[in-house]
């Protein structure tokens, strides 16, 4: 074990599914010509006034309530104040003092176990432009679309000991944000965006070490990524008497590196002061009740669900639920055939290896839930050997289609008439003299031999508990 203690503190920003920008009505839709979405408000212009989306306040408090903050019924809008060409007010809004919600907390399970990560704050603020640079032009494009959108942010304690358990606490928070409906979590496209803080400290030293802060991961992988490197580079600096300066640094997903991007000297001095145009935001009692009796079945409700009422095991229901989509597909999988197990072994298994093999999302298989469990029925009904199903589900994977008329049309209805299985037997005893010989003689393994032989000839479609026992009273 290292002589060091690992210490991460995540900063998520996640951006809200609201159909309009969080102080102006353009539409927040993604894909629109360059600034064609923009507004005075979202461009900056002089004498312009934000007016806030009750929508988007409506999220940020359904994900305080989802994560079990403290909502605070009074909460203030900041300037944070920075120049960027993408930030056309040269100021961003925030929350600074006084934030929608604080203090916290979500319950993560790793190879430790579980654990309760506290959740430092959650307040609401606005998302710059994206400049564009063109190196085939030599020439660089702003583009505000995006300036406006709605973001919370989302400060977690420094409660985290592994890059394992920072990637276990950002899984179980991007599930709570799609099981709200209030954010697409897409790492890759920015929907789900994250900061690490990480530093490292001896054993049973109480002070934490000097953190650095790492941008610019956009998956789970590379967030891990990046946290195993700079740790490591923490070891090796301090093991080799530097200090770690406190610095943001990027990470290089080619390399594989992080790289120092702008250190303490340059760091930012925002001059935060409430924004004289904008009202405190007053929270009244009404909205919170009627937003909490809206809150939908989340993650941790939903995985103990599974093990409680369907029986399932914790770790099939920790899978199912891990993404909302899957459970969606599993529940409507089991209205079609309530066999909670054999569904789970499905989905766990087939349906995952196929989107794993194929590098595709859920949306991308085509055979629907009923389908699914259709084929299960299949072969509980004897209809078709399990191996056959498997090989009928990768054939409808991209088309979709009842699964019984897909066995049917190509013959692969399973053999279970007693006649023509034992010919079939018969048939390989004959052509395999020497094997039966060794068997007679005490060699058990060959029955594997046989069985795979009688199904060979039977093109998989042979009942294989009546092969195995045919084969049985056959051999003797
Ligand atoms: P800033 O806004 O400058 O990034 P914050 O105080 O908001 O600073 O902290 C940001 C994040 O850094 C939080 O998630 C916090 O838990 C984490 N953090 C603070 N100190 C450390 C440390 N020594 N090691 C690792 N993470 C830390
Ligand atoms: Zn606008
Ligand atoms: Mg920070």
């Amino acid at each position: 074990m290292s002589k060091y203690e690992v210490v991460i503190g995540l900063e998520v920003h996640a951006q809200l599914k609201t159909k309009s920008k969080i102080f102006c009505s353009c539409s927040t839709e993604f894909g629109a010509g360059p600034n064609e979405n923009t507004c005075p408000v979202c461009t900056g212009m002089p004498g312009m006034l934000p007016v806030l989306n009750a929508r988007a306040v409506e999220y940020a408090v359904k994900m305080a309530m989802a994560v079990d903050c403290q909502v605070n019924r009074r909460s203030i809008f900041a300037r944070k104040n920075y120049f960027y060409p993408d930030l056309p007010m040269g100021y961003q809004i925030s929350q600074y003092e006084l934030p929608v919600a604080e203090h916290g907390h979500i319950l993560i399970h790793s190879s430790q176990g579980e654990k309760r990560i506290g959740i430092t704050r959650i307040h609401m603020e606005n998302d710059a432009g994206k400049n564009i640079h063109s190196s085939a032009e030599n020439a660089s494009y702003v583009d505000l679309n995006r300036a406006g959108v709605p973001l919370i942010e989302i400060v977690s304690e420094p409660d985290m000991r592994s890059a394992e358990e920072a990637v276990a606490y950002l899984k179980s928070l991007r599930a709570i944000l799609v099981y709200l409906g209030i954010c697409d979590g897409n790492l890759e496209e920015g929907s789900f965006r994250c900061d690490a803080n990480v530093s490292i400290r001896p054993w049973g030293q109480k002070e934490f070490g000097t953190r650095t802060e790492l941008k610019n991961m956009n998956s789970f992988r590379n967030i891990q990524r990046a946290i195993d490197y700079e740790v490591q580079r923490q070891i090796d600096a301090i093991e080799d008497g530097e200090a770690i300066v406190q610095e943001t640094r990027l990470f290089d997903a080619a390399k594989g590196v992080t790289r120092s991007m702008r250190g303490k000297e340059e760091a930012h001095d925002y001059r935060y002061f409430p924004d004289p145009d904008l009202l405190p935001l007053v929270i009244e009692e009404s909205w919170m009740q009627a937003w909490r009796a809206e809150l939908p079945e989340l993650p941790a409700a939903r995985c103990a669900r599974f093990q409680e009422a369907l029986g399932l095991p914790a770790y099939d229901a920790e899978v199912l639920t891990a993404e909302k989509d899957v459970a969606d597909y599993f529940e409507a999988a089991l209205e079609a055939y309530n066999e909670p197990k054999k569904v789970s072994n499905w989905v766990m298994g087939e349906v995952m290896r196929e989107l794993n093999d194929r590098g595709v999302a859920l949306t991308a298989c085509k055979v629907q839930p009923h389908e699914l469990a259709k084929l299960v029925k299949l072969v509980d009904e004897g209809l078709i050997s399990g191996n056959i199903a498997k090989a009928v589900f990768k054939d409808l994977f991209e088309t979709g289609g009842d699964p019984e008329v897909r066995v049917r049309a190509k013959g692969l209805v399973q053999i279970s008439d007693t006649s023509a299985i034992e010919s079939l037997v018969d048939e390989v005893i004959a052509e395999n003299p020497a094997e039966v010989a060794r068997f007679k003689g005490g060699d058990k393994k060959l029955t594997g031999f046989f069985v795979g032989q009688v199904m060979k000839k039977s093109k998989g479609k042979a009942n294989p508990a009546m092969v195995n026992q045919l084969l049985a009273a056959r051999l003797g």
